[in-house]
């Protein structure tokens, strides 16, 4: 690897220990080696990113033109592609994430800073026809200063896809990763500093969120959160949030449902089914851990399953030919563990799987079996919560209607997919669904252009798109009174 690693906070342009002197360990999940010890930071470190935050909003970046800000914006696309071979192994030892996920993610990450930094001059209000001597237009203004706080799963994707927006709106932002993978964040505020982002405009704070997550959620020098992780803690965020009402997006969880019926393509359908909740250790909101299938092919279906689970190659995520990687950490383990006990004790069956997998495996690292329990009912602590590993519950239905039963059976509401090959069916079920995104015959697409968003405990507001940057910014409404009518009373 070239890149240096970084493991100071990102301040005001600085590397800068954590005011405290504290660090915080971080790890490769995939073998259990330490990668580097991190500055912790805590409410002080905020304080001083927020405040150096504000200057730089009410200071130089606002001074850029936008369409200047979307040249720098596309610079660091640039500088992402040209370092993409290293972030995205860094990234697969800091996250446990396979490197042929992980190279896919760079093109990702390179590509929402291309799509945002296209956009900082397009976020055009409205002139809008009112009486004649009046005009009334809408000005998409940025908050000023963004909290983004971001989960472990895609580090540096969540990374680009909270401050690529934010930025290309003319926000400037203080970002928290996660306590367990920091070390591209880092390395993102290097390049936006190398591709020539002012001073102050994009601050790293890595620490706990207890500490520096929940400093940033209350800190009322910060306008807006953006936040992506459980729903638990979203609503701690949002409480926080409250002291000086800031906008708010949430990204939470998902419990997402996986509609097969029997006039499906089947081979196609297995093979989503399995992409979809075992890819990254179903370490994914998106991922649809509830497969509802027609009971017709039921049987057949699950053997299908199971026939190609056997194919799925688990081990040491910086392996190409590895499918699937680690999970995060030991508690991540332990806590999946916990629900497969969950599950046989309210009488799920257990197809496959079930446990750690040790064999051929590294010995340090978190891996799991994929896993598959059939004989799933609503009610069941499997097919209410979410997991965050690669467990399958599978639940069988009978007609139409008791398969939307069935998905919208959850306070969850994030993603859905419906697979037939019944064109009246495709159509009539998304709009049935109670979820932000639904796919039909197809799952886990995501693309920059295609805008993304929670319904239910999922969460609120959307990410990519138009919408996603729209979300970064407040509508001011300006009225004139050119013809100068006389205003109110006649006095
Ligand atoms: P996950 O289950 O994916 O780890 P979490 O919701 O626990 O998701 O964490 C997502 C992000 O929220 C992380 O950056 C974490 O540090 C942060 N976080 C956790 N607790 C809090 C909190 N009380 N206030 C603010 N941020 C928090």
């Amino acid at each position: 690897m070239t890149l240096s690693l970084r493991t100071n906070a990102f301040i005001d342009g600085a590397w800068t220990p954590a005011a405290s002197g504290m660090t915080f360990r971080t790890y490769n999940p995939g073998t259990g080696e330490v990668l580097a010890d991190v500055a912790a930071c805590d409410r002080e470190d905020v304080n001083l990113a927020v405040a150096a935050a504000r200057r730089a909003f009410d200071g130089p970046w606002s001074a850029i033109a936008p369409t200047a800000r979307g040249t720098l914006l596309r610079q660091i696309a640039s500088l992402i592609r040209a370092n993409a071979a290293d972030l995205a192994l860094l990234d697969t030892r800091n996250a446990g994430r396979p490197i042929r996920d992980t190279r896919n993610d760079l093109v990702r990450a390179a590509d929402i800073f291309d799509f945002y930094g296209g956009l900082t001059d397009k976020l055009r209000g409205a002139t809008i026809p009112v009486p004649p001597g009046y005009s009334a237009i809408t000005i998409h203004e940025p908050y000023g200063v963004v909290g983004a706080i971001i989960p472990w799963n895609l580090p540096l994707v969540m990374a680009c896809l909270k401050a690529a927006p934010a930025l290309a709106a003319g926000n400037t932002v203080v970002l928290k990763p996660a306590e367990q993978t920091p070390l591209s964040a880092l390395v993102l505020a290097e390049l936006c500093q190398e591709a020539g982002l002012p001073d102050g405009v994009l601050n790293v704070v890595p620490g706990f969120g207890e500490t520096a997550g929940a400093a940033l959620a209350e800190n009322t020098g910060v306008d807006k959160i953006a936040f992506t992780g459980s729903t638990e803690v979203g609503r701690l965020i949002m409480q926080a949030a409250s002291g000086n009402i800031k906008g708010l997006t949430l990204e939470l969880g998902g419990k997402a449902p996986n509609i097969v019926f029997a006039d499906a393509d089947l081979e196609m359908a297995a093979r989503g089914a399995l992409f979809t909740v075992f890819h990254h250790q179903g370490q994914v909101c998106a991922a649809g851990t509830r497969l509802i299938v027609e009971r017709s092919i039921h049987d057949a279906f699950l053997g299908l399953l199971v026939e190609k689970i056997g194919r799925i190659k688990i081990g040491l995520p910086e392996d190409p030919s590895v499918h699937v990687g680690a999970l995060i950490s030991r508690e991540q383990l332990e806590r999946v563990e916990s629900y497969v006990g969950k599950g046989l004790a309210e009488g799920g069956r257990l197809v496959t799987g079930g446990g750690a997998l040790r064999d051929k495996v590294p010995a340090g690292g978190h891996y799991f079996r994929p896993t598959v329990f059939a004989d799933i009912a609503p009610e069941m602590t499997v097919a209410r919560e979410e997991i965050f590993g690669p467990v399958l519950s599978v639940l069988a239905f009978d007609g139409e209607d008791d398969a939307i039963r069935l998905a919208n059976s959850t306070l969850y509401g994030l993603t859905a997919a419906v697979w037939t090959r019944d064109a009246g069916r495709a159509a009539r079920l998304p709009r049935r669904i109670r979820a932000g995104t639904v796919w039909t015959n197809m799952i886990n697409m995501m693309n920059v252009a295609v805008p993304a968003g929670g319904h239910g405990q999922s969460g609120f507001g959307n990410e990519y798109g138009i919408e996603g940057a729209e979300g970064y910014t407040r509508l001011k409404t300006v009225w004139t009174n050119f013809a100068e009518h006389p205003v109110g009373w006649a006095l």
